[in-house]
């Protein structure tokens, strides 16, 4: 076979051995071209909600296909588009009525932020610093990284990147600080907007916290006059336990971004959802105070179909009752770990688990996790710790006998590269 020109993302190529070819995708499992299968217990990356290629999703993209291909989505609109949003406006946390459609997740955050200083400017206002949670990740993109953690993910482009005010991650026990440092912050009045990751950092390290800080921080913006941002990015479409994460505070954020689980893993498509004072501050008959944005790609009818079967799929298959059942065996596997000296801070919000391994060095770049991602690829399984945090982060039809298999890996791997305090 000719060498490959594939530049593969996050991936260091001096390092990485040969990149495993995969064929074939169906239900929790990634077949190679040898037959053998890899259980994908990290949904492809956050994306793959209900199983990869759920027949409903597949049959939506192959109809569409049948009538409609991208067209330009300004001064034109289409029914897939059209249905879409009316859905979302009504799947999503009150007061979200107006959806503006895009590709990644990143885009969905930086129209998120372009809306938010939109705002102000076309309302008359001089609110244009943008706060953010320690150990966040918001995307790859510039404006996304400037709002996310500083790292060595970013550390050649830091002088590209804007300045942001930082609240510090609600560790148990420390909530009050952050409470207490973003109404500090938001007391001068140049805050434009909170952006979040609400209940669960994914990137950070699946960093967990309580819904009563967010309904907290909540408050404090409405107090302050400060917009919240949230991005459901990763935590959308049932991932944390409910549709989207916002409800287990009982609040709605001003704005709130949605992209991976939105056409159940199957093509990209993202949109950001906002609030009604949002648009209509930009709805004028001075084109100046028009909303500036758009991608090529935006609300693709194929990928709105797609999406639109995944909400059917909502309605008319017990997701919930998947997702309720997957959350009690997240819960009973991170249970096994409590007592394992190898592991420390077991967790788990909704369906998404996490522990960390003990080792001597930390951090993502800590030459344990290629090892560990090694190590669970031998025994067949796709896992992707991020440094010494391994996490399961499985579709919805991952069996409890596949996650048991998963549990007793980890607990493998504890006794293979971990060390006791
Ligand atoms: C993955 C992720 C993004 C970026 O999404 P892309 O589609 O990769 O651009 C943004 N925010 C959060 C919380 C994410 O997990």
């Amino acid at each position: 076979m000719s060498q490959s020109r594939v530049w593969h993302p996050f991936t260091q190529h001096a390092l990485e051995p040969a990149i495993p070819e995969i064929v074939l995708t169906e239900g929790a499992y990634l077949q190679r071209a040898d037959g053998s299968r890899i259980l994908d217990a990290i949904s492809s990356w956050w994306v793959v909600t209900h199983g990869h290629r759920h027949p409903r999703i597949m049959k939506a993209i192959e109809t569409t296909t049948s009538a409609l291909d991208q067209i330009i989505f300004a001064g034109f609109t289409h029914q897939p588009a059209e249905r879409l949003a009316r859905a979302l406006a009504g799947l999503a946390p009150p007061g979200l009525d107006w959806v503006f459609y895009s590709d990644s997740g990143s885009t969905s955050v930086e129209v998120a932020l372009k809306m938010a200083l939109g705002y102000f400017r076309n309302i008359g206002a001089s609110r244009s610093r943008i706060v953010a949670m320690e150990h966040s990740y918001h995307g790859d993109t510039i404006g996304t990284m400037s709002v996310g953690a500083r790292s060595v993910f970013n550390a050649a482009y830091e002088p590209f990147l804007f300045e942001v005010d930082t609240i510090p991650f609600p560790a148990a026990g420390r909530e009050q600080e952050t409470l207490d440092r973003f109404e500090a912050i938001s007391r001068d009045g140049r805050a434009a907007a909170l952006i979040v990751e609400p209940l669960v950092l994914g990137a950070g390290g699946m960093l967990m916290y309580p819904a009563w800080v967010l309904s907290e921080l909540k408050k404090i913006t409405e107090a302050s006059g400060t917009l919240l941002i949230a991005d459901e990015v990763m935590t959308g479409w049932g991932r944390t336990g409910t549709m989207f994460a916002c409800e287990q505070a009982s609040i709605s954020p001003d704005i709130l971004c949605t992209s991976k689980g939105l056409t159940g893993g199957a093509i990209p498509l993202a949109a950001t959802l906002a609030t009604d004072a949002i648009f209509q501050a930009h709805y004028s008959t001075d084109r100046k105070k028009t909303f500036f944005h758009s991608s090529s790609y935006t609300a693709n009818p194929i990928a709105c179909a797609a999406a639109l079967a995944n909400v059917e799929i909502w309605s008319d298959e017990p997701v919930a009752e998947r997702i309720a059942a997957l959350s009690a065996m997240q819960a009973a596997g991170v249970r096994r770990f409590h007592d394992n000296p190898y592991f420390t801070d077991s967790r788990v919000t909704g369906t998404i688990a996490a522990l960390d391994l003990r080792t001597g060095t930390v951090g993502y770049l800590a030459e344990i996790g290629p090892k560990l991602r090694a190590f669970f690829l031998e025994r067949g399984l796709l896992v992707r710790p991020l440094g010494n945090v391994l996490y399961l982060l499985p579709p919805y039809c991952i069996t409890g006998e596949e996650l048991d298999g998963l549990y007793d890996a980890i607990e493998e791997a504890g006794e293979r590269f971990g060390s006791r305090p």
